[in-house]
């Protein structure tokens, strides 16, 4: 009898144990928001303009600057966010792109919407949906494309018409849910202040407005949060994709008077020129462009400098010019056009241009309250991410050193 029970107490202790390690802590799970501000550049955050997001660093994390990926730009950006890859790596290596097999890409048609663009990664809602975590999208490129057979729990397809207001609730309204039904990874996408940087230009009031405005829309989310006591537990991660220079058309650096238009096909203009010699032409077009010239710098694509990370994946064209920063490269016909903006703002320069830096902020039951680190590089928000979700992430470019410094 002694010893059925003592059996019985050594079972007990057993099991007492094994739940306090796998019993699920009621802190263990909390949601996670991560939120782009599009062309949010690292300083604006020192205009004083964006009181909301000062009181989130203040309780939070905040980087002095992230460093995005190159080329600087929306849809390559985004997928480094939620992959931890380097474009080179995971395919989305412009917003216009060439493919050997698939054809054109821009994200103005709907050819985005075919999924072999984006399957040479898996973002991290997919990767948390096949590890039982509920996704919600309030956009995010590639968010309304089913990649590997997976798409988020909840998502919408982009609509720049749907306000802020909106996008907020909705994302409140996937919150508000029963718990079975509740998504734990979710998105949230502004654009505003990225289109009126880019038609004003980043110092312009156009500008400083939109910061206002997209401030008090953080505000609005914070409160909202509040409401239903998830701001303080909740995980709420809030990045951009790149920052702004500002531009001028006589800042230009005109194509034709380099090389011969009818003997390349020009893949990319602005910012992360991308060109492809015609069949025959590839020693007179190469002459041309890798010539040293001013405010503007070519290379083979296998040949760009190592810390761009860029030039092995087939999307990339044959030669890749970038110019300097607040300068543009253009054909002339582009550059004569009626409609052509004097003055405004672009992205996509060389990512260690300090014009090119990102936001980061983080605040929630996982971070530091109040601590400010020093810049890294946008490939790091993804281990950060899984780890949040507590999930195994996919193999990616990011280091995980980054975050531990910013978690509790
Ligand atoms: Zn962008």
């Amino acid at each position: 009898m002694k010893l059925a029970i003592r059996a019985a107490l050594a079972l007990l202790v057993l099991f007492l144990a094994a739940c306090a390690t796998h019993a699920p802590r009621p802190d263990s799970n909390p949601p996670l928001i991560l939120v782009s501000i599009d062309g949010f550049r690292a300083d604006y955050f020192e205009r004083g303009l964006s009181p909301n997001l000062k009181a989130i660093a203040d309780a939070g994390v905040h980087a002095a600057a992230m460093r995005p990926a190159f080329p600087t730009l929306t849809f390559p950006n985004h997928y480094t966010l939620v992959t931890g890859l380097y474009p080179d790596h995971h395919g989305i290596v412009n917003n216009t792109m060439v493919d050997p097999v698939l054809g054109n890409f821009t994200y103005k048609k709907s050819s985005e919407l075919s999924a072999r663009w984006w399957e040479g990664a898996e973002p991290l809602w997919v990767t948390a949906d096949k590890q039982g975590v509920r996704t919600a999208t309030m956009f995010w490129p590639g968010s309304d494309v089913e990649i590997r057979g997976h798409r988020p729990d909840y998502y919408l397809p982009f609509n720049g018409k749907m306000t802020a207001g909106q996008r907020i609730d909705q994302v409140l309204a996937w919150l508000d849910q029963p718990a079975a039904k509740r998504p734990r990874f979710l998105t949230l996408y502004f654009e505003q202040l990225d289109h009126e940087s880019h038609d004003h230009g980043p110092g312009s009031t156009e500008a400083d407005a939109a910061l206002r405005e997209v401030d008090a829309s953080i505000g609005h989310l914070v409160a909202e949060l509040e409401k239903r006591d998830l701001y303080k537990n909740a995980n709420l991660v809030i990045v951009s994709d790149h920052g702004m220079a500002e531009t001028d058309a006589e800042r230009t650096v005109i194509l034709d008077s380099i090389v011969d238009l009818r003997h390349i096909d020009l893949v990319t203009s602005g910012i992360a020129v991308g060109i492809n010699p015609k069949p025959g032409y590839e020693a007179e077009v190469e002459r041309a462009m890798l010539a040293p010239r001013g405010h503007m710098q070519c290379w083979r694509k296998g040949e760009l400098p190592a810390r761009l990370h860029y030039g092995t994946h087939p999307r990339i064209p044959a030669l890749v010019c970038v110019p300097e920063s607040g300068w543009l490269i253009e054909t002339q016909e582009f550059h004569s056009r009626p409609n052509h903006r004097m003055h405004g703002g672009e992205h996509g320069y060389d990512n260690d241009d300090p014009h090119m830096r990102a936001l980061f902020l983080a605040h929630g039951p996982a971070f530091k309250r109040g601590l400010s680190v020093p810049e890294f590089d946008n490939v790091d928000v993804y281990p950060l991410l899984a780890h949040l979700l507590d999930i195994r992430p996919e193999p990616n470019d990011g280091n995980p050193a980054t975050m531990r410094e910013m978690l509790q």
